[in-house]
């Protein structure tokens, strides 16, 4: 895999930024996601490139199709895809069901399932043997949420990362045969700045004494799951889903 490129959503800051410092480290070639931070994404490229990486920063907001295609083409003149990391993802603010709006729900779904789906499409077509592709690994962020259903706090968040647990074994079925291994990510409560972003910075810490492990994870501790899987010491690994959350 060295000298592939892996396209990393959502690769600006918290555990996108983590795996996208642990895969140059392991001889891939970054292509850095973001949303709309364009300063914290030049930053991830610096650190890479600072330790003899490569790396570029590519504008996407994975809830644009057009935004998708860009990036892959941007992916494309930079090398060989070899992985995508489908991390980006949003939260809302904590509200029951009865209170939200169709336009929440349906950013929820069109950036955390339709994005992701649509970018394992793009890499698909440029990894799976079927295309003349050379193979490689999709790695999907889920959560403990999708387990859980995030009740009275965000239950939208809660199904689009169920979604996600049934496209990662579907797809990993479809295109086992093809070189391509797919798998998943259920990180617990991690410390990034997604929870301010739902309107509740400490709400990692809050209920850290409620995980078996009486602590958060960082985002380096699910990076060194994500780029595990992205190794061929995970060769027998597809279709498969595995919580990386102190046991929550
Ligand atoms: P974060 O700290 O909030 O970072 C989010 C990243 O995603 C940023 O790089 C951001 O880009 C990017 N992003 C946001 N909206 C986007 C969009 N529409 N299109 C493309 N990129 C977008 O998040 P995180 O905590 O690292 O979470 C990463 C993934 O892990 C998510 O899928 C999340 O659901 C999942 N997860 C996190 C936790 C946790 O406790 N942290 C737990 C379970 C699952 P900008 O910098 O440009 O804004």
């Amino acid at each position: 895999m060295t000298d592939r490129v892996v396209v990393i959503t959502g690769g600006s800051r918290g555990i996108g930024r983590a795996t996208a410092i642990a895969a140059a480290a392991r001889g891939f070639r970054v292509c850095v996601g973001y949303a709309s931070n364009e300063t914290a994404a030049r930053h991830v490229v610096a650190a890479i490139e600072g330790r003899n990486g490569k790396a570029i920063a590519v504008k996407c907001d994975v809830g644009s199709e057009s935004d998708i295609l860009a990036m892959f083409k941007a992916a494309d003149a930079f090398g060989t895809l070899g992985a995508l990391v489908n991390n980006a993802g949003i939260v809302g603010t904590t509200s029951r069901v009865d209170e939200m709006s169709a336009e929440r729900i349906q950013r929820m779904m069109a950036v955390n399932v339709t994005g992701s789906i649509l970018c394992a499409r793009e890499a698909v077509k440029r990894m799976s043997t079927r295309h003349g592709g050379k193979g490689g690994v999709i790695v999907n962020l889920s959560s403990v949420a999708a387990k859980l259903g995030s009740p009275n706090t965000y239950v939208d968040y809660a199904a689009s990362k169920g979604a996600i647990d049934s496209f990662t074994v579907g797809l990993g079925h479809e295109v086992a045969g093809e070189g391509i291994r797919v798998a998943a990510i259920r990180p617990g409560l991690i410390d990034t700045e997604i929870h301010a972003s739902g309107g509740e910075p400490d709400r990692a810490h809050r209920l850290a004494n409620a995980v078996p492990m009486k602590r958060v994870g960082t985002a380096d501790e699910i990076a060194s799951a994500i780029v595990w899987l992205m190794s061929d010491e995970a060769s027998y690994v597809t279709s498969a889903i595995l919580d990386v959350s102190g046991g929550r």
